[in-house]
């Protein structure tokens, strides 16, 4: 997977590489779909839900340049595979998830791996995380309208969000940088995620 999908791809960060060389992504694949956990595309994990293909959780890691002193909200949990791999390379990780049940089995698989850098809270990640906020980094795995204003508000100075963003059946991966106050964006790709269901994303 790693050759094959990443870094023929042109995927260089070495620290992304050892992330994904270390997570076992098979452990984050439910039961019977697990022949498909290195494939090259989503896979369901449940709830309607995905866990996206293997080069777009690398290619949103390596764009978000996540350093070991960074603070990491992520919005949508979901198998809690993103989760692991950002745990791999930052000081702390929170992220926020819908679903009870998602965020449940996330959380005991993330526990049994043994990582002590990850939380995790059920609820609108729409609306972020107020109470551990600034965030350096801000990694949203759904698709979403517009950026969600609390997430704005989150994000530290100099900090960096990247999120697909557009219509719901088509979005442009977008990595946005807080300079002095402002955003400042950057397209990256077209791409395809389940929705973003909340106050600030789509309406259910
Ligand atoms: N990062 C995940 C993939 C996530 S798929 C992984 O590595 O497996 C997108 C996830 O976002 C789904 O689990 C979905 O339930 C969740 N989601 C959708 N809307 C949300 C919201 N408003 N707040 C938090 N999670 C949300």
């Amino acid at each position: 997977m790693v050759e094959q999908q990443l870094i023929s791809r042109g995927i260089k960060n070495r620290r992304v590489i050892d992330a994904f060389l270390k997570v076992e992504r098979h452990r984050f694949i439910p039961g019977g779909l697990k022949i498909s956990a290195y494939a090259d595309h989503p896979v369901s994990i449940g709830e309607g839900q995905t866990i996206s293909q293997p080069y777009i959780v690398a290619l949103m890691t390596e764009y978000l340049d996540v350093s070991e002193s960074d603070r990491v909200l992520e919005i949508g949990t979901g198998s809690g595979y993103q989760a692991a791999i950002l745990a791999e390379m930052s000081k702390q990780v929170y992220s926020i998830e819908k679903f009870l049940s998602l965020a449940k089995r996330a959380e005991a698989l993330l526990q049994e791996l043994g990582y002590c850098n990850i939380r995790i809270k059920v609820g609108d990640g729409t609306l972020g995380w107020q109470e551990e906020s600034p965030f350096s980094r801000i990694i949203i795995t759904a698709a979403t309208p517009a950026i969600p204003p609390p997430l704005v508000e989150q994000l530290s100075e100099g900090g960096k969000m990247i999120l697909p963003q557009g219509e719901r059946f088509s979005q442009v991966l977008t990595l946005v940088e807080k300079q002095n106050g402002e955003l400042k964006s950057e397209l990256i790709c077209g791409c395809v995620f389940v929705p973003l269901i909340g106050e600030y994303g789509y309406k259910g």
